[in-house]
């Protein structure tokens, strides 16, 4: 049974379809990416993962579960959580504030002061602002904060919606390289990306959408040297 199971999902804005009958799986364990041009219907794809937006057909699975129907929160409550694109915090409110947002859903209070230690141990940019408000943050401590808010409701499943968009090539390293310390430290990983070489490279399987449609899926490694996707997505000929 795999964590995470898209079958047969198409998705419409009104008349137009953005994502066509895709199948897409997440083994427990793993980071799986999503690469594609502008368009594509990646975006799509996550908010129709994480609820915001309804399926017109084909259905979705989450730990063996039918989640096809459910409410937006109560995935949150299952175990997934999304770092949408555009970041998304609240600007006035603090770093510390913006990361217990992220633990709303959650009965275990008391255990919350540890996982923001967590979170400051993985972002220490973070801990030395935890009383600056959001809104004064740079790109990279903005998209760091989002990461780390998503984090706080413990997910089994962390989707991230394009994290390098926007940063400085070095804040993208770093950002990458904690992506993959989340998840060698035991949360699966589904990444849009359009840096397709850092994200090809750092996950375990990957899925190229063109026009709303799965056209290749592969290992990170097999998609790098496969030469369409070098020369449409990784700009070497
Ligand atoms: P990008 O990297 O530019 O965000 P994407 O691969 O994430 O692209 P989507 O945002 O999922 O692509 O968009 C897929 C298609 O759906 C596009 O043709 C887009 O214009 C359309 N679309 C997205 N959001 C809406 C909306 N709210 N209303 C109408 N059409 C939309």
């Amino acid at each position: 049974m795999s964590l995470l199971e898209l079958s047969g999902v198409s998705v419409h804005y009104g008349r137009i379809e953005a994502v066509s009958d895709i199948t897409i799986t997440v083994e427990e364990g793993e980071i799986v990416t999503l690469i594609g041009a502008n368009g594509a219907g990646k975006t799509t794809t996550m908010r129709a993962i994480s609820g915001i937006r309804p399926l017109s057909a084909g259905r979705i699975s989450f730990a063996g579960e039918d989640i096809t129907k459910l409410r937006a929160d109560l995935r949150v409550v299952r175990g997934i959580s999304q770092a949408p694109e555009g970041r998304g915090i609240f600007p006035g409110m603090s770093v510390a504030e913006n990361l217990d947002m992220g633990a709303y859903t959650r009965k275990d209070r008391k255990e919350l002061r540890g996982d923001i230690e967590r979170v400051f141990e993985l972002f220490p940019r973070l801990a030395e602002r935890r009383t600056q408000v959001g809104g004064t943050l740079s790109g990279g401590e903005q998209q760091m904060l989002a990461i780390g808010r998503a984090l706080m409701a413990r997910p089994k499943l962390l989707l991230l919606d394009e994290p390098s968009m926007g940063l400085a090539p070095q804040i993208i390293q770093q950002i990458f390289r904690i992506i993959t310390e989340i998840n060698e430290q035991g949360t699966t990983v589904l990444l849009v990306e359009q840096n397709a070489q850092q994200a090809l490279s750092r996950a375990h399987r990957a899925y190229v959408l063109e026009t709303g449609h799965v056209v290749k899926s592969g290992t990170g490694a097999e998609l790098l040297t496969d030469e369409s996707v070098k020369e449409s997505y990784l700009g070497v000929a």
